[in-house]
């Protein structure tokens, strides 16, 4: 899939690198936690890789498995620092996923009951 924005645009680069600004939660040297803008969930938490690439298949494919590791552990961080009652990790690709920002992130979200299925 391409990335129609490019990196120059990309909104999650420029949250990364901090000329956008954002509520951060975490943040390492290859990894930040912030809150969504438009929370869907009593916290709800988007977890980006600091290497821009628009979608999980395009970051796996290029990733070390230690990057993937990293992305995934925070997220599990971010989820139980946030819940006591479980927390769900969704990553949207593709249209019909619903994916708006293409720049891989995790979406974390807790503090109420999620339905499954899910829409
Ligand atoms: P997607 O639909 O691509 O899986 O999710 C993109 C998410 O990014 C949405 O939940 C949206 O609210 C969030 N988002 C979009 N732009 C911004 C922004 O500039 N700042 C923050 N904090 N969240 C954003
Ligand atoms: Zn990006």
């Amino acid at each position: 899939m391409t990335d129609p924005t490019g990196d120059a645009n990309c909104v999650f680069c420029k949250i990364f690198d901090r000329s956008i600004p954002a509520k951060e939660v975490a943040r390492t040297e290859d990894v930040l936690v912030f809150n969504d803008l438009n929370p869907q969930a009593p916290s709800h938490l988007l977890v980006i890789p600091r290497r821009h690439a628009a979608n999980l298949g395009d970051f796996v494919a290029a990733a070390d498995p230690a990057e993937v590791g990293d992305l995934f552990a925070a997220a599990s961080r971010a989820g139980r620092s946030v819940s006591r009652g479980g927390y769900r990790i969704v990553v949207n690709e593709g249209p019909d996923a619903g994916q708006t920002v293409y720049h891989l992130h995790l979406h974390v979200l807790a503090g109420r009951a999620l339905e499954w299925p899910p829409g």
